[in-house]
C-alpha cells in the first residue's frame, strides 16, 4: 500500500490495502518462485545477435542475450529482467550468462573456424558485488577465449551511489584483460560526467537514436557529437538497433564503426546461429562505397 501510494498518487497521500494489491503482489511472487527455480534448474538460453564493422562488413563478434524457457515458451527479458533486478536474482543469472555466453562463443568460433568475440551485459547491480571479478575471471579461462574478446555491457538501470568504488571496480575488471561498454548510451542518467568517470573501451549508442535516424537532423546531429567525444575519449562507437540499409549507410557516415541489429541477423540459439551476411537483393540498395565489402558476406 505504501508503494501504490508513492506510485500512483504521490506523498502525504494514503491507499489502503486491496485485493488487487493482494493479488499483484501474489502473482509477483509466484514469478520469482518460478525465475528462481529456472535459474536453479538451467532453464536459461543463451541467444547471439551478431555485430558488423559497418566500413568493411566484417562479423566481429556477438551480443549474449539471456531467454527464459518456461513450460515450453521463450519467455523475453523485459518480462522478467526488472523484477530480476529488484529482487537481486539478477546476479545469478548474469553469472549463468558470464560462463555460458563465453564457451557457446568459443564453440561457436572453434565449429566455424573464426576468432569472433562475445559481449555479455551486466547489471549494473553486479558491479557491487564483491566476487565478479572471481566469476569473469573463471567464465574466460574456462572458456578458453582470449579476455581481449570478451566485453562487459554495463547498462545505466541501477543508479550508481559510490562512483569512486565503481570505478575502482571497473579498472579492476580491464585489468583482467576484458573490454568494457556502456549500453543504452544517451538513456537514462547518462551525461558527460558519467562518461568522465567511467573507465570504458565503447560507448553503444542506444537504437532509440537509430529510430529517427532517417528523418530527423536532430538525432543525426546528437550521434555525430557522441562520435566526437568518442573519440576525443578513445571509445570505440557500436550502434544497436539497425534494421534497414539506410540507417547502417547514415550510421557510418556520422563516424559509427560497429553495427548490431536485425538487418544483420536477429538473435537466436548460438547453435542456430551462421555465419551472417546481408541477403543479396538488399546490396543493390547500399551506396557504392558499401557494395564490395557487404559482398564478401554473402
Ligand atoms: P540490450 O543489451 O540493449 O540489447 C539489445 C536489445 O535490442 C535486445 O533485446 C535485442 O534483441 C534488441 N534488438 C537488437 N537488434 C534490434 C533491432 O534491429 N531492432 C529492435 N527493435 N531491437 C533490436 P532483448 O534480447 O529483448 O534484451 C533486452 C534487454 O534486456 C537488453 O538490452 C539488456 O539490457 C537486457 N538483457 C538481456 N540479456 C541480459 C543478461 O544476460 N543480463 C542482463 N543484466 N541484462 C540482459
Ligand atoms: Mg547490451
Ligand atoms: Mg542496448
Amino acid at each position: 500500500a505504501l508503494y501504490c501510494a508513492k506510485e500512483e498518487t504521490g506523498h502525504g497521500k494514503m491507499r489502503q490495502f486491496d485485493d488487487e494489491m493482494a493479488r499483484r503482489m501474489s502473482q509477483r511472487r509466484a514469478r520469482l518462485d518460478a525465475l528462481e527455480q529456472a535459474i536453479l534448474n538451467e532453464n536459461l538460453e543463451v541467444w547471439l545477435q551478431p555485430k558488423i564493422v559497418l566500413s568493411t562488413g566484417a562479423h566481429v563478434g556477438f551480443e549474449a542475450l539471456v531467454r527464459w524457457r518456461h513450460d515450453g515458451d521463450l519467455i523475453m527479458p523485459m518480462e522478467f529482467i526488472s523484477l530480476a533486478e529488484e529482487s537481486g536474482l539478477i546476479i545469478e543469472i548474469d553469472r549463468f550468462m558470464l560462463r555460458a555466453a563465453t564457451r557457446a562463443v568459443a564453440e561457436w568460433n572453434a565449429r566455424h573456424g573464426k576468432d569472433v568475440s562475445v559481449s555479455i551485459n551486466l547489471s549494473g547491480r553486479h558491479i557491487s558485488s564483491p566476487d565478479l571479478e572471481a566469476h569473469v575471471a573463471s567464465a574466460i579461462e574456462m572458456s578458453g577465449l582470449r579476455a581481449d574478446q570478451v566485453t562487459l555491457e554495463l547498462t545505466e538501470s541501477v543508479e550508481v551511489r559510490d562512483w569512486g568504488a565503481v570505478s575502482k571496480k571497473l579498472d579492476r575488471l580491464r585489468a583482467l584483460g576484458c573490454r568494457l561498454s556502456l549500453d543504452d548510451f544517451g538513456t537514462g542518467y547518462s551525461s558527460l560526467g558519467y562518461l568522465r568517470q567511467m573507465p570504458a573501451d565503447e560507448l553503444k549508442l542506444d537504437k532509440s537514436f537509430v529510430t529517427d535516424l532517417e528523418t530527423s537532423a536532430a538525432a543525426r546531429e546528437i550521434v555525430a557529437s557522441v562520435v566526437d567525444i568518442a573519440r576525443t575519449l578513445d571509445l570505440g562507437v557500436v550502434v544497436e538497433g539497425i534494421e534497414n540499409l539506410a540507417q547502417a549507410r547514415i550510421a557510418e557516415d556520422l563516424g559509427c564503426t560497429v553495427a548490431q541489429g536485425y538487418l544483420f541477423g536477429r538473435p537466436a540459439p548460438a547453435a542456430r546461429c551462421a555465419p551472417p551476411g546481408i541477403p543479396s537483393d538488399q546490396l543493390l540498395e547500399l551506396s557504392p562505397s558499401h557494395r564490395p565489402a557487404l559482398q564478401r558476406q554473402t
